[in-house]
């Protein structure tokens, strides 16, 4: 065998995974040249580091601040959904009342319906606008 060969072999030989001839070939090189003797040594150590590494694993610690992010994230969720709820609720029974209320005229009320749609019309497109820019960056995250 010649250091050629030899580097065909090098991985399982450090691995154990050769057959009995085959990694006393590769030991017999190994006795006559110091150059392949040195290389092994060299690939010994890095696996040796390698596999000391400690494995990362969340902690803990890691784990409780994960599950903390999830709930505040239900939370807030929740948050806006009530909100949201209420103050839609709330706005209708306004406009309800406001519109069933005898004593008010007719063209006031045309005034004050106009705006409420356009508040209501502009609030809906930043809505719009806000999920859209969401979606796309949840797209650039995933491609990243
Ligand atoms: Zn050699």
């Amino acid at each position: 065998m010649n250091c050629d060969e030899l580097d065909i072999f090098l991985s399982g030989y450090i691995d154990n995974e050769l057959t009995q001839q085959d990694s006393q070939r590769v030991q017999v090189h190994l006795e006559d040249c110091a150059r392949c003797r040195r290389t092994i040594h060299e690939l010994e150590e890095v696996r040796r580091r390698a596999g000391g590494l400690p494995i990362p694993e969340p902690t803990r610690k890691e784990m409780a601040e994960m599950e903390s992010y999830v709930m505040e994230r239900l939370f807030r969720r929740f948050g806006w959904l009530i909100v949201t709820a209420w103050v839609t609720g709330s706005a209708a029974y306004g406009i309800y009342e406001y519109a069933s209320s005898p004593g008010e005229p007719l063209l006031q009320k045309v005034a004050v319906f106009s705006l409420i749609l356009g508040i209501a019309m502009l609030f809906l497109s930043v809505l719009l606008e806000r999920v859209r820019e969401a979606k796309t960056d949840r797209y650039k995250r995933i491609q990243k």
